[in-house]
């Protein structure tokens, strides 16, 4: 067999053959969990994950309190329609049950005072924030509201009519189009630090139609939704009829023949016909061995780290919490890059309302009191700039164009939105389709 064939000819090759080709993934994140899922359709399918549960359970925690035992997964993961289509088609077919939390916010600034606070009310399948009673009468709420339906036309206008946009950063369309420092400080940056997970001065180097197309996408009209019983639920149905080897980290991927082979922490070798890395693209360009320009493609992605607590310590929110809603945003100081945000998971997610409080702080600034600290985890997280996305578009096009490609790449660092759930799910389609393999939902009409 040569090393070059068309794409056409590898589907065929492995659809027809009585033995599958072997494919190993690497990485059960949410890419590697969707790419292998796809792919057993016509590979004998190997997940391989550094920690010793599949990755997209693994920092969950177990929660015991008034006589209700329940599992927190780290980060919650929550999603909205109208920006996950890949996602929310995936669970839809798999059956994972989704339904709607509550995503009722209040923002205070670095000295516990109040800025804004919106409760969601719900309308048939739209979700309307609505701000509370005494946002009703603060002037500061009112203007950055005002501000904020200014920014959302603005927004949708230069998505549909700016031809620059795509070259622009945020920062860039923010000062072209004068939107309200006060609403960028306050509301903009604090939102996007969160959904982000990463410094303002971070999001403001974003592409700008990247967040554009995300805050107009229905996220404020359709609410925030999450999969019912979390990823217990999830994973099982994603590795059913999948070889997992848990605990094994991937040192070291070269092409070996007609093959790929694989070197192991533990010193062991294994080969596949083809291979999937789904870990994060640094992860993913430090085990690459004779792949020069994926490596210096992947290398162009910037990432942060920040860190998640789970606990139960009310004193991270202002007045211990009274008054407060599902997630509160406290503003840092002026100069200072991230907000510390606390989801209360008794209010924003309907399986832990019965238990006592406990929350979700990112970015916390203390530590909470003794006992009160259930997890703490610190994460990386890819971000997009105008380079990086040139960067992956070009990984991208030699994933779709190269046939006797046997090295694939898929993570939610390499589809062309902010690097969440949908983009994860997005980029192993997209590999699955390279390799000739029937996205089910698709053909199912979805
Ligand atoms: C704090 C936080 C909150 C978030 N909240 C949300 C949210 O609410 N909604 C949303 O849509 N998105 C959210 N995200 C983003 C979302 O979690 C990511 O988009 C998603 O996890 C990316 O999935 P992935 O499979 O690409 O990568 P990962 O989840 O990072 O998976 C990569 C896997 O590869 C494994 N791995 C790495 N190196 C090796 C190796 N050498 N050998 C073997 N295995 C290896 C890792 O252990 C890991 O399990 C959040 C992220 C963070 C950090």
């Amino acid at each position: 067999m040569t090393a070059t064939h068309s794409c056409s000819d590898a589907a065929s090759r492995a659809g027809s053959a009585s033995v599958k080709p072997s494919l190993a993934v690497i990485g059960s994140g949410i890419a590697g969990l969707s790419a292998a899922w796809l792919l057993k359709q016509k590979y004998d399918v190997t997940l391989i994950e550094s920690h010793d549960k599949v990755g997209m359970g693994v920092f969950s925690v177990d929660y015991q309190s008034a006589g209700v035992d329940n599992r927190i997964d780290i980060p919650l993961r929550v999603f909205c329609d109208g920006y996950y289509p890949n996602l929310l088609a995936l669970y839809r077919h798999i059956g994972v049950e989704i339904e709607a939390g509550d995503h009722a916010g209040v923002f205070f600034d670095h000295r516990g005072k109040e800025v804004l606070h919106y409760g969601n009310v719900a309308l048939g399948r739209y979700r309307f924030s609505l701000p509370k009673l005494k946002s009703l009468f603060s002037w500061r709420a009112w203007r950055l509201m005002l501000a904020f339906r200014r920014f959302n036309r603005l927004a949708q206008q230069a998505l549909l009519t700016d031809e620059q946009l795509r070259q622009k950063t945020l920062q860039q369309f923010l000062q072209q189009q004068q939107i309200d420092g006060e609403f960028t400080e306050q509301l903009l940056l604090p939102v996007l630090a969160v959904t982000c997970t990463c410094d303002y001065h971070s999001i403001l180097n974003y592409p700008a139609d990247v967040i554009l197309a995300y805050l107009t996408c229905g996220v404020w009209q359709f609410g925030i939704i999450h999969a019912r019983n979390g990823v217990d639920d999830i994973v099982p149905r994603l590795t059913q009829g999948i070889q997992v080897q848990t605990g094994q980290t991937v040192q070291s991927v070269r092409s070996c023949g007609e093959q790929l082979q694989l070197t192991l922490a533990d010193g062991q070798q294994q080969r596949f016909d083809q291979v999937v890395i789904a870990c994060q693209a640094q992860q993913a360009a430090a085990m690459l061995d004779g792949f020069d320009q994926q490596q210096a493609w992947l290398r162009q992605v910037p990432f942060e780290t920040s860190t998640m607590m789970v606990h139960t310590d009310s004193g991270f929110l202002p007045q211990q919490g009274k008054g407060c809603s599902a997630v509160s945003y406290c503003l840092p100081p002026q100069g200072r890059q991230r907000p510390q945000v606390s989801v209360d998971l008794t209010k924003a997610i309907p399986r832990y309302r019965q238990q006592g409080t406990v929350f979700q702080t990112w970015h916390p600034t203390f530590e909470p009191g003794a006992g009160q600290l259930l997890a703490k985890v610190a994460f990386t997280r890819p971000l997009v700039t105008l380079e990086s996305r040139a960067a992956m578009q070009q990984l991208r096009q030699q994933q779709q164009q190269q046939c006797d490609n046997r090295l694939w790449f898929c993570g939610s660092y390499l589809a062309d939105k902010v690097p969440l759930l949908d983009a994860a799910v997005d980029s192993s389609v997209a590999v699955a389709e390279a390799l000739g393999v029937e996205i089910p939902w698709q053909a199912a009409g979805h």
